[in-house]
Formats: C-alpha cells, sequence, structure tokens
C-alpha cells in the first residue's frame, strides 16, 4: 500500500517523507528500487552500474532522471549517461562488455575554441564528446556524453527546459528544480539561447507541452520584476538567479546511508538563459555555467584566451564538421 503511493510522489515529496519517523527506509529503498528498474531497463548490470557511476562520477540524465525525480511524465526507452572530464573509460567498458550493445561509429575530429570569460564552460554546450551504442535486439540506445568539467553536469545547465535538469548518480537522485514538478503537472522554464531552433531538435518543446508539461517561455510573466532573484525565496522559479549545485533550491535524496552531501564532483554555479526587454528592445542572454569557486575573472585577467579541445563529429557525406548535429546534444 504504502509504495503504490510512493510510486506516484515526486522527488521532493519523498525527501519531506524521509524526514518523518519509520518513514527513513521505506521511502529510500523505494528509490532504490526506482533507480534500479530504470538501469535494469536499459539491459546493463545493475550493481556494476551502480558502482561505475560512483566510483567513476558518472550521473543519468534526460528523461530517465526525469521519470525518476517526477514519474508519470515520459516513458523513457534510452539511456543518457554523463561523466566528468576524462572518466569515460569505465562507463564504456561497462557498456560495451553488456551482451547485445554496440558502439555505434561516428567520426569526428578534435577542433580547439575560445571560452569567453563570463562563460566558461559554454563551448559547444559543456560537451566534449559523445560516444552512441545501440542494443542489437532491443534497438534501446545508450549515450555517453563527456562533460567538459570535472563535474558531470556542465552539459546539464544547457538542456533546454529546467524539467530536464535532473539526474541520477551512483548513491541518489538530483532534481535542481524540484519546486516545478511539485503539483502533478510538470512546468518548466526554457533555457534560452541565441541559437535555440539549432541548438536543439525541432518539436522538442512541443513534444514535452504534449505530455501535459507547462512550458515557461520568460519568468517576468509569472513575477515582474524577478523578486526571486534578489530574495531567497523560490530562486528556483526564475531564469535570472544565479543557482549553484549545492543551494537549498535544490532537492538531493540518497538511497544509500551514510547520506553524504550530494558529491558529484566541484560545485557548479550557472545562471538560465532569458529574455531582457528594455526600451522597447529584446535581448537574449545565453545560459553561463562555470565553476562556482575558481577565481575565474582573476584567471582571466591573466590568460587572455583560454582554449579547449573537443571532439566534433563529421558530416558522413562531406566529411566537413557538422555543427548542426552536434548542437544538438541533448534529449
Ligand atoms: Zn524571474
Amino acid at each position: 500500500m504504502v509504495n503504490s503511493v510512493l510510486e506516484y510522489l515526486p522527488l521532493r515529496s519523498l525527501g519531506y517523507l524521509a524526514t518523518l519517523p519509520y518513514m527513513d527506509h521505506i521511502v529510500r529503498d523505494h528509490l532504490r528500487r526506482r533507480i534500479e528498474s530504470t538501469i535494469a531497463a536499459s539491459g546493463l548490470h545493475v550493481q556494476n552500474t551502480l558502482s561505475m557511476m560512483e566510483q567513476s562520477g558518472t550521473v543519468i540524465s534526460g528523461s530517465a532522471a526525469l521519470e525518476i525525480a517526477a514519474p508519470g511524465l515520459c516513458s523513457p526507452n534510452d539511456l543518457n549517461l554523463y561523466c566528468p572530464l576524462e572518466s569515460y573509460s569505465d562507463a564504456i567498458d561497462l557498456i560495451t562488455q553488456t551482451d547485445g550493445y554496440i558502439a555505434e561509429q561516428e567520426r569526428t575530429t578534435t577542433v580547439a575554441a575560445r571560452r569567453t570569460p563570463f562563460s566558461k564552460l559554454n563551448v559547444n554546450n559543456g560537451v566534449r564528446r559523445m560516444w552512441k551504442f545501440r542494443h542489437i535486439s532491443t534497438g534501446r540506445r545508450i549515450t555517453l556524453t563527456e562533460s567538459l568539467s570535472p563535474s558531470p553536469l556542465a552539459p546539464i545547465f544547457f538542456f533546454h527546459l529546467t524539467s530536464l535538469m535532473n539526474c541520477v548518480t551512483g548513491r541518489g537522485a538530483v532534481s535542481f528544480y524540484p519546486e516545478m514538478s511539485e503539483k502533478y503537472t510538470v512546468q518548466a522554464l526554457i533555457n534560452r539561447s541565441k541559437n535555440f531552433e539549432t541548438i536543439h531538435r525541432p518539436l522538442e518543446v512541443s513534444k514535452w507541452t504534449d505530455r501535459g508539461t507547462t512550458i515557461i517561455p520568460d519568468c517576468a510573466d509569472t513575477h515582474p520584476g524577478h523578486p526571486s532573484s534578489v530574495t531567497r525565496e523560490r530562486r528556483g522559479m526564475c531564469q535570472w538567479s544565479y543557482r549553484h549545485t549545492k543551494d537549498p533550491w535544490t532537492t538531493y535524496l540518497a538511497f544509500k546511508k551514510p547520506e553524504l552531501e550530494c558529491d558529484i564532483g566541484p560545485a557548479l554555479a550557472w545562471r538560465l538563459g532569458h529574455l531582457f526587454k528594455a526600451r522597447g528592445q529584446i535581448k537574449i542572454y545565453a545560459p553561463t555555467v562555470h565553476l562556482l569557486h575558481e577565481e575565474w575573472h582573476l584567471r582571466t585577467f591573466r590568460l587572455l584566451e583560454i582554449w579547449i579541445e573537443y571532439a566534433a563529429p563529421l558530416d558522413g557525406d562531406t566529411s566537413v564538421i557538422a555543427p548542426e548535429a552536434w548542437r544538438r546534444s541533448f534529449p
């Protein structure tokens, strides 16, 4: 009985219940089963996958993590893994050693791009490289994305909707906008970018509205003047707010004791892309993501140009870099 009720609850509600006497272990067991069944559906070995994730700092995001953070919105078929910079080998070994999975080859070339001082991880939306795998009999797909940062989360803060900004770690689950998925219908802020249409797959937003997500293109329509960017309340509802991965608007629930602080690499800070309207003009501010405690402004002062290498895929026919396909790297 208790478990059939828990099945409907989003992550933040589970977190509240876990603080009640006698409920703690019931809720955490439920969360563990939710995560294990998601991994099992992909065909991967559950315990080996969780230990690989814990040891390498790899996380699950995309629709599979959304289904864990806010059940009932989608039925994920594919698994999207995100690993820290240069920590991809454990995940690749685990997937390729699983019966049925084969790597889908994609020719790539290495390119160097300049990072801007303010937005240190914005090169290619925080993605260094991607690997794709397909199961030969079930057709299920696994995508492994290597982050440009020692945190696996950098690409996640470039996703097009805040409802997708959730992840599953080797120890628990995290939702960065839990307040918006609390009412059995999910709300999502759009993460504006200058090339929104080319970065995100066409029809991606309408796919989610069809499933009942309420999209908020501009948070100014819900709170004129952005009170939440200056007060401490409800920053999780504002595109203008500066956030970081360990702030109080994030929900983290572990299924494994002891409950450590959510430890997925160094803390990242981010601000969503948003519209700025003044004197009849509309300007788009792109998302910014950087390491929270990095003195990036000082470093940038000394080192005027910071370059980062990443692997860009080549167009199969022309053998030239296909930036549009590459930038569509998101669920
Ligand atoms: Zn706002």
